[in-house]
């Protein structure tokens, strides 16, 4: 008998960030502290349980929890894992025939896919795609939002004192919002704040920890101002800058220009908001190399084509440094089972999300690493316990 995937349980679990996270460059209001995980719970006639975080599924224009429903009872229930994925020498090459449009469109699929046939092979996702590249994965902090918003009495203080918290936690590596001056305060006040808060970060955190800044397109139509901040910050030897302009090849030519004159050592890195393959305008950064690394979603791209994706990448170079914030305490670990896939590693974008139904109390970050995970699949399982209390009261369950 083949094994079958014959029950799914779909339930919304909250995932607290450690604290309240203000808001960023185009936001409305702040991020607060809670997000919600969709968590998908395949099983197989076997026993074997896969999971994802579904929650693009619901959140996607037109998206719902019936749809959701209909998606998994089409795409997964009575299906056989065997036709999930094309092997060739025990390694995943390509969707299966049958499921390939539906894991092209939603990176979850192709993660649940991925789990579920590594975990009935008993081996790990990265062996699945070609063998386990790394046991200690670099990560970096990446919630130092417009803190300094959320306290205006202790203004760029809270900023500094944020980042901080997150050294004393073990983070070595951070990354920092900016581009205040559009939405969030006056041009003029918004760049002096962003260069007093990348200046005070350094000055607080010294000289060995990695820094980065993500502008969300902050600087969209001030390039004086752009100008500046790049010149004023050059001292604190930025490790890259993410999205400081919207994606196009006159803004990166324009913005390559300076960081080669002003910061030559800095990275220019987008693509949070594409996916594989490439699309628009980021065709043209990478053909033309205006980007130095590339960053689609890690749960929206999914395991098996960001494996894909990273052959593209290297053809010309780029580095892939993959975006994982929203995808709740599943990104983490979804990102950790990626980082021992890839053959090249930069960094693991972390949201700090508090554990909560997952068996990962092991997962600490210390001195900026994170061991990965040794179990199949993606190396770890939901702790029934916890999931009885938080998942349980919500779910709902579909059988074949
Ligand atoms: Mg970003």
């Amino acid at each position: 008998m083949p094994e079958t995937i014959d029950q799914i349980t779909v339930a919304p679990i909250p995932a607290r960030h450690w604290t309240e996270l203000g808001r960023n460059a185009y936001t409305p209001e702040g991020l607060g502290e809670t997000r919600t995980e969709w968590l998908v719970r395949a099983r197989t006639t076997a026993g074997v349980e896969g999971f994802a975080n579904a929650r693009q599924s619901v959140s996607a224009e037109g998206g719902s929890v019936a749809r959701l429903i209909a998606d998994l009872r089409e795409v997964f229930l009575g299906r056989s894992v065997d036709s999930l994925l094309a092997l060739r020498n025990g390694q995943a090459v390509a969707a299966g025939s049958e499921v390939l449009q539906a894991l092209t469109a939603w990176g979850w699929m192709d993660t649940l896919a991925t789990d579920l046939v590594s975990r009935t092979r008993g081996e790990s996702i990265a062996t699945l795609l070609g063998g386990r590249r790394r046991n200690r994965i670099p990560a970096y902090e990446s919630t130092t939002y417009f803190q300094d918003l959320l306290h205006p009495h202790r203004g760029l203080h809270q900023v500094i004192a944020h980042a901080s918290r997150g050294f004393a936690d073990g983070f070595r590596q951070f990354k920092i919002k900016v581009g205040r001056g559009g939405r969030a305060m006056t041009p003029r006040d918004g760049l002096r704040r962003d260069i007093d808060v990348v200046l005070g970060i350094r000055d607080a955190l010294g000289p060995d920890v990695d820094l980065m800044v993500d502008a969300n397109f902050g600087y969209d139509g001030q390039p004086e101002n752009l100008a500046e901040f790049i010149r004023a910050t050059s001292p604190a030897r930025l490790t890259w800058l993410e999205e400081m302009v919207t994606a196009s090849v006159e803004a990166y030519r324009a913005l390559r220009d300076l960081q080669a004159t002003l910061c030559p050592e800095t990275l220019l890195v987008a693509g949070e908001v594409d996916s594989n393959p490439p699309s628009g305008a980021f065709v043209d950064l990478i053909d033309q190399r205006l980007i130095d690394g590339y960053q689609p979603d890690i749960v929206r791209i999914g395991h098996l084509r960001w494996k894909q994706l990273e052959s593209r990448l290297a053809e010309e170079s780029i580095l892939p440094i993959p975006h994982n914030f929203g995808n709740g305490r599943f990104g983490l670990i979804a990102g950790l089972a990626l980082a021992t896939s890839l053959d090249t590693w930069v960094t693991l974008e972390d949201e700090r999300i508090r554990p909560n139904v997952y068996a990962d109390d092991e997962l600490t970050v210390i001195n900026g690493v994170y061991r990965a995970p040794d179990g199949p699949g993606i190396g770890v399982d939901v702790d029934n316990d916890a999931y009885a209390r938080i998942g349980a009261p919500n779910e709902v369950v579909i059988r074949a």
